[in-house]
């Protein structure tokens, strides 16, 4: 991979936080495309532990067993923006990762504390591995890369997020917006590094910008 940049290549590593529908996963490959750097998907990282806990009948309130799934699971995730995958114990499972059932279910399991250490640990060496990277979350700012530079929210419309997911995945966009309503919240007021804005986060509000214009002044903020 190489810098669209004539100058020093980017080795830093960018946060984007922000709640779903905010059109962060599109923006932030393409951004790190474009900085000819690596790309974090720590939602996938989520969903994938969101699998295995399903795959072993797991009562969702029961955070010990829920632990115990996640522990003996092993996620691989490739940090290439250019072909986004992920293992679950060496099976692909990008479209699972993706299911209705893994997205009711993933608020309930990355809520849990113990699944946050083990998975904040493996991003932390993901992102420790060298070179530049883009990593997107909830949380990748406030707690998992404090130090990240640039440091970006993204938001947008409750509405205009509704419509991109929808968009995305399909779905009636009322129905998608009442999901995306109960995420946020969830994932907003849960006790373990909840979604929320680092104090010293750029805030990108996306409503009326088209994915061009977010990566253009994403590009920007990473002194492209
Ligand atoms: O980004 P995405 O919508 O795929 O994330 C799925 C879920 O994973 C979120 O709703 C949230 O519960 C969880 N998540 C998290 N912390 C992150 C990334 C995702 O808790 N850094």
């Amino acid at each position: 991979m190489s810098s669209q940049f004539s100058g020093t290549p980017f080795s830093g590593v960018v946060a984007l936080d922000g709640p779903a529908g905010t059109g962060k996963s599109t923006v932030a490959r393409r951004l790190a495309s474009a900085l000819g750097v690596r790309y974090l998907d720590t939602g996938a990282m989520y969903r994938a532990a969101t699998v295995a806990v399903l795959r072993d009948g797991v009562d969702l309130a029961d955070p010990v067993a829920i632990t115990h799934a996640v522990e003996g699971a092993k996620i691989e995730i490739s940090t290439d923006p250019e072909q986004v995958s992920i293992t679950l114990d060496g099976v692909p499972a990008d479209t699972e990762i993706r299911a209705p059932e893994t997205t009711a279910a993933v608020s309930a399991v990355s809520a849990v504390p113990a699944v946050r250490a083990l998975l904040v640990a493996a991003q932390r060496e993901l992102i420790d591995d060298g070179g530049g990277i883009v990593v997107e979350g909830r949380d990748i700012g406030s707690v998992v890369w404090p130090t990240a530079r640039p440091k970006v929210y993204l938001t947008a419309s409750a509405a205009a997020r509704a419509r991109r997911r929808a968009g995305e995945f399909g779905g009636d966009v009322d129905a998608v917006a009442t999901d995306i309503a109960r995420r946020d919240n969830l994932d907003s007021t849960r006790a373990a590094s909840p979604l929320t804005q680092a104090a010293d986060a750029t805030v990108l509000d996306t409503t009326d910008l088209d994915i061009d214009q977010v990566v253009q002044r994403l590009l920007e903020l990473s002194g492209g």
